[in-house]
């Protein structure tokens, strides 16, 4: 569990944002340092006095958080921890919360979307619960060896929105790793290989990669909301897949800042 103990003071955070701002630490135009205090929403330049408010310059501008409590909150949401075990601590809502871990997820850089090649487990998940007909079915395909990850919401399970997944994400000349489900029976006449498993027979096998993503995520969203949503699903997955293939984003608030809040 993080504390406010965890995070740099609340000056300290301002220097850093404005380090990742101006790429120095000191006041551009004149070079020299800045003062930061604590309870001040700017810093000034020591020598020509001007007033520098570090979220001005990002998509942070306009909230009235301390910075403090910004990097703590993307601490938690980085290192997975739900609302309700935060909000003692930082004294917000959970709705507050819940928006702030939505605006992380949103501000997320695009990856490089590469394709999957090598050994891939694909699969389908259903999300939602189906007595309310809100369920949404979920593709998606993880590279063995490297754990690789795309996920993408399809509109039903028949063989052309399958293989429209894989034509998209997948590298040809891939050896998929399958359930025994009919919709990937054509798969070979598109240039893949394929190994499949009987999920109903309890042969789960190497799919067992992507069948552990399904857990974790499910496992998750109750965590975090107490049951499936499937409104924002699509923001939520690509929150799965970066925690993936952009692990260096989760490894500290900096390292994600540093990728999300510098002005191109
Ligand atoms: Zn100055």
């Amino acid at each position: 569990m993080t504390s406010l103990a965890d995070i740099p003071s609340e000056a300290r955070c301002k220097q850093l944002i404005h380090e990742l701002v101006a790429h120095q630490s000191t006041h551009p135009p004149c070079g020299q340092r800045i003062a930061w205090k604590r309870n001040r929403e700017y810093g000034w330049c020591r020598h020509c006095r001007t007033k520098i408010r570090p979220k001005a310059a990002t998509w942070l501008r306009g909230s009235n958080l301390r910075y403090q409590v910004i990097f703590f909150l993307l601490k938690a949401w980085q290192s997975r921890q739900s609302p309700g075990s935060i909000r003692a601590t930082v004294g917000l809502s959970y709705p507050t919360i819940q928006r702030w871990y939505m605006r992380f997820r949103r501000h997320l850089p695009p990856d490089g979307g590469e394709l999957l090649s090598g050994v891939v487990a694909v699969d389908e998940a259903w999300f939602g619960k189906k007595r309310y007909g809100g369920q949404t079915i979920v593709m998606g395909g993880i590279e063995v060896d490297t754990r690789r990850l795309r996920l993408r919401v399809i509109p039903d399970t028949d063989q052309d929105s399958i293989e429209l997944f894989l034509q998209a994400w997948v590298t040809r000349g891939t050896h998929l790793i399958t359930d025994a489900a009919a919709s990937y029976n054509g798969v070979e006449w598109l240039g893949y290989s394929r190994e499949s498993y009987n999920h109903s027979a309890c042969h789960f096998g190497q799919t067992n990669h992507i069948e552990c993503i399904w857990s974790a995520m499910k496992r998750h969203l109750r965590k975090l909301y107490g049951c499936i949503p499937t409104t924002h699903l699509a923001v939520f997955l690509r929150e799965w897949e970066a925690r993936h293939n952009q692990r260096s984003l989760f490894e500290s608030p900096l390292s994600y800042l540093r990728a999300t809040v510098v002005p191109d």
